[in-house]
């Protein structure tokens, strides 16, 4: 069976990751509070609903426990981001990856049990750099 996913918050961070997952063949439910967002992503994944994942129930009726891994891509308000990674937690969600705003932010977020933080600013950075220097390595 194709793993199922849910992206939470569409925009580029979690838009990219849609469209990415779509591509790999993979079953994406795309979540997000603003009705435009979810209009714009609903040819690009399977499901796209227009709800709040801090709201328990919302959470329990799309069934998100069932989710092979559930992306957590809310950016600017942190209190969302902490609140909805606490209650897939709860829901005993298998994989739970979050983006963090900052290393504050990072801390709580492995702190109540998210599987795997990223900071997609700060990890491209890393990896832009190494790539600048083993290119120059090869090229000199
Ligand atoms: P990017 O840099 O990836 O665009 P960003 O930091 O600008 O990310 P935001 O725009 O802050 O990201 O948030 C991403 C999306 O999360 C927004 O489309 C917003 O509507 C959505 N979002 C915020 N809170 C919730 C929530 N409680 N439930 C569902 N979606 C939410």
């Amino acid at each position: 069976m194709r793993k199922q996913f849910a992206v939470i918050g569409l925009g580029r961070f979690g838009g990219s990751i849609c469209q990415s997952l779509r591509k790999q063949g993979m079953e994406v439910l795309a979540i997000d509070t603003n009705e435009d967002k979810v209009n714009k992503f609903a040819n690009v994944v399977t499901h796209a609903v227009v709800a709040d994942s801090t709201d328990e129930n919302t959470l329990k009726s799309l069934g998100i426990r069932n989710f092979d891994h559930v992306i957590v891509a809310i950016g600017d308000n942190i209190q969302s981001s902490i609140l909805t990674t606490l209650l897939l937690v709860e829901e005993g969600v298998k994989h739970i990856t979050v983006k963090a705003q900052n290393d504050y932010h990072e801390k709580v977020l492995n702190k109540i049990g998210a599987h795997r933080v990223v900071h997609p600013e700060r990890d491209m950075g890393v990896r832009i750099a190494h790539n600048i220097v083993s290119k120059n390595v090869l090229d000199y």
